[in-house]
């Protein structure tokens, strides 16, 4: 049960008063009645005890009750008054209404007005009590909310529906030194938006840092609009580290790679080397024939022809220029291809075969790198067959893809050969450049490569991503 609510009667006329409350008791108001016979009383008791309405004769002995509204507005901000007053003048009633008054009642009062009157007087207190518990809490739960924003160790930003910023936290602050003052109503889509996976985020006088937002998009109701939520993550030093880690990466491939490229070139130099030595005493002895002479010259020919191939791949290899993209027809490209290898071909018995579907998608592609896969592929394959055999070459589509097959009837090779590896060769004049090269154009294209291969059968397989607005070529 709660405490019944208090109702303060102030009213120098005993009778009056004591009528009045017999009247306010008999009204099932569920109310404590106090009374004060003088206006000084009447702040005291408003001081110290809790009351909900007061009913307040308007002629006090010590002073004018409606004067006496202010100070108990004072004393106790939250009890309605109630003026009763004799003589209702408009003057009086103004005075009193001006003065905060809920309501005033005239003498000699009705039983059913009066307790009308206190019902509503009453319920308006009720009302506001109410209304002052809904505030606190919302302030609270607001409050609550901030803090959490405010606390978080990341940056937290709202834009409007105009895309201008509209929540700046604490962590915010402190970082860019650029104060929630500065940059509420400021632009801020460029700060969290667009593609970029990292933004720049402006330090006040002294640079940026790099900073990973999420974001939520979020309807507010009332017609606000669409609002961006952004939680941000400083990644400064993250990206720093990576930047760092991948040159290191960087430096110690091309160490991986520059020491094989010594070792390769070590070979056909020794070897020229040597032959020219040979050269050298066969002069000495006056054995210089022609005939002596030509295979010695022929052999320090095909070592210095072997070490420019490296050199050329290898610069292909590690100046890889930019792919030069555009729209191209993979079946031709197939077909030059084999017309280009026929001569070598046929000089090797090697039958040349081709499966190409005519209707194959439309590629985006970079066709002298393609075509110098092609024939890296195809030469292998013919390298492979010594002894002739049949290279098929096959394009076709697939899911989103196009694949190129490059087939031959070779040897092949072991499952854990490392054919893509730089300088992986098993041939005396091969470089061991050729598939890693491949492999690197394939990928710059967005694209895979497989192999599978036994004897009999090697079958290396390109996979292209196919350019959706491209014709079909
Ligand atoms: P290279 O041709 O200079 O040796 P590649 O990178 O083109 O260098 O090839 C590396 C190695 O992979 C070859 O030496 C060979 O051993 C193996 N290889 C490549 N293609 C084939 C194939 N079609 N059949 C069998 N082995 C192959
Ligand atoms: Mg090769």
């Amino acid at each position: 049960m709660s405490t019944p609510r208090g109702v303060l009667i102030v009213d120098d006329n005993d009778a009056l008063a004591e009528n009045t409350a017999e009247i306010l008791m008999g009204g099932g108001l569920g109310v404590r009645i106090e009374r004060a016979a003088t206006g000084r009383e009447a702040l005291a008791r408003l001081g110290s005890g809790s009351f909900d309405l007061a009913l307040v004769d308007v002629r006090l002995p010590d002073v004018d009750g409606t004067n006496l509204l202010t100070d108990m507005r004072a004393a106790s901000p939250g009890t309605v008054a109630v003026m009763i007053t004799g003589d209702a003048t408009m003057e009086s009633a103004i005075a009193a209404v001006r003065n905060g008054a809920f309501a005033y009642i005239l003498k000699p009062f009705a039983v059913a007005d009066l307790l009308d009157t206190a019902r509503r007087a009453l319920a308006q207190v009720a009302l506001e009590r109410e209304r002052a518990r809904l505030q606190h809490e919302l302030e609270l739960s607001e409050r609550k909310h901030r803090e959490v924003v405010e606390a978080m160790p990341a940056f937290i930003l709202a834009l409007d529906a105009e895309g201008r910023i509209a929540l700046w936290n604490r962590r915010l602050e402190e970082v860019t030194g650029s104060s929630r003052a500065d940059m509420i109503g400021q632009p801020g889509v460029d700060l969290v938006k667009g593609d970029a996976a990292v933004h720049r985020l402006p330090i006040k006088n002294q640079g940026e840092r790099l900073v990973r937002w999420e974001r939520a998009e979020v309807a507010l109701p009332a017609g606000a609009g669409t609002w961006t939520y952004a939680v941000g993550i400083d990644v400064t030093s993250e990206q720093d580290m990576l930047r760092r880690t991948l040159r290191a990466e960087r430096l110690a491939a091309v160490g991986t790679l520059a020491a094989g490229l010594a070792h390769e070139v070590r070979n056909p130099l020794n070897s020229a080397k040597l032959q020219l030595a040979v050269l050298v005493r066969r002069l000495e002895r006056g054995e210089a024939t022609a005939a002596s002479l030509r295979p010695v010259a022929e052999l320090v020919e095909q070592e210095i022809s072997r070490l420019e191939r490296l050199v050329n791949d290898f610069l292909a290899f590690v100046q890889p220029r930019p792919l030069d993209l555009k729209p191209m027809a993979l079946a031709e490209l197939c077909r030059s291809v084999l017309a280009f290898v026929e001569p070598e071909a046929s000089a090797g018995r090697v039958a040349l075969a081709a499966e190409l579907d005519e209707n194959l998608p439309g590629l985006s592609a970079d066709p002298e790198r393609l075509k110098q896969v092609l024939l890296n592929l195809v030469r292998n394959a013919m390298e492979a067959m010594p002894d002739g055999g049949t290279l098929t070459l096959r394009a076709r589509k697939s899911d989103g893809h196009a694949e190129i097959d490059v087939e031959d009837t070779g040897e092949g090779f072991a499952d854990e050969a490392p054919v893509f590896d730089a300088f992986f060769t098993t041939k005396p004049q091969g470089t061991g450049l050729g598939l890693t090269i491949v492999h690197r154009i394939v990928a710059d294209h967005g694209g895979t490569i497989r192999v599978r291969s036994r004897p009999g059968c090697t079958c290396f397989t390109i996979f292209l991503p196919v350019a959706s607005s491209a014709k079909p070529g």
